[in-house]
């Protein structure tokens, strides 16, 4: 069986096709466009597999996901220029009559991490996975299901303690200046040290900063959810910084719950290539596939 993936981010669309063992057969990059043009883009590229048997596709967002919603499948009002209210699931299924799953870009990629964690053999069953790039989010699995019946988690808006030496950062997330994205997604480097986060250096004090309000935010997580791991994702993370992180997560929980080994409980993601979401949506296209299968039988 060939299965689609379409992982839709603010830069770039990574869209493939792979098998029913969720080994690539064949992946592109496309930049993000206009709506028009990148979808258009998609859709030539799996036209070139008619044999495609389901599709999953995981998107930025914010996305509406409540299927009985009348704008069901579509981007809507996004920061993102051009793409609010683009109704992208419509667009896939005036082209592709299959069955097709539609979630966020972080669910796709936290599902990813829990179906690799079974392949590996140590299943975690519960796992927050955020990402930290342009934007800050998470998606949550727990016992194979996501989080969010009204609507993905919008985790990268939560509030925080401001950080001392800090304290004059006004925060750059356009709805609440000083939320977790304001504070600690990866522009904000440009905005308190001048510079991209890669060419700042570990030792930099602002890392310490960025370490305190991500450990709250795992903190959050460990309190809302009681996860059996907090995966973090995105280009602001790094295996360095991840130590940083931990440190500070021991010292503001305090020990209040058990938890794993940090070493285990933090972790990069263990999907290689970036390639959670593609293996996430692989996994929930076939989910998907036989879900309307059964139903019609
Ligand atoms: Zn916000």
């Amino acid at each position: 069986m060939l299965l689609g993936s379409i992982e839709a981010g603010g830069t770039k669309f990574v869209c493939a096709v792979g098998d029913e063992n969720y080994n690539i057969k064949d992946i592109i990059k496309i930049p993000t466009t206009t709506p028009a043009e990148t979808l258009k883009k998609c859709v030539d590229y799996f036209k070139q597999f008619p044999e495609m048997a389901a599709l999953s596709i995981s998107s930025f967002g914010p996305i509406e996901i409540r299927k009985d919603a009348d704008k069901y499948g579509y981007i809507a009002d996004t920061p993102k220029k051009n793409w609010s209210n683009t109704n992208f699931l419509g667009v896939m299924k005036d082209n592709f009559d299959i069955p097709m799953y539609w979630t966020s870009d972080v669910n796709g990629s936290a599902y990813g991490e829990y179906m690799n964690s079974i392949a590996n053999h140590n299943p975690t069953r519960s796992l927050v996975y955020f990402t930290f790039g342009t934007g800050v989010g998470a998606g949550i699995v727990n016992n194979g299901e996501f989080i969010g019946y009204e609507g993905h988690p919008e985790v990268g808006h939560v509030k925080l303690k401001r950080a001392k030496n800090d304290e004059y950062f006004e925060g750059i997330c356009p709805y609440h200046k000083d939320c977790l994205e304001g504070l600690a997604s990866g522009p904000t480097f440009e905005k308190r040290v001048g510079k991209n986060g890669k060419d700042v250096p570990i030792t930099d004090p602002v890392w310490d900063i960025m370490a305190y309000y991500i450990a709250q935010a795992v903190i959050q997580a460990t309190l809302f959810i009681r996860p059996e791991k907090v995966v973090l994702g995105g280009g602001v993370i790094s295996e360095p910084f991840l130590d940083k992180i931990r440190e500070q997560f021991d010292k503001l929980f305090n020990h209040y719950l058990e938890v794993d080994d940090l070493k285990h409980y933090i972790v990069m993601p263990t999907v290689e290539d970036n390639g959670s979401a593609t293996l996430g949506n692989f996994a929930l296209a076939i989910k998907q596939y036989y879900k309307e299968n059964i139903v019609k039988l």
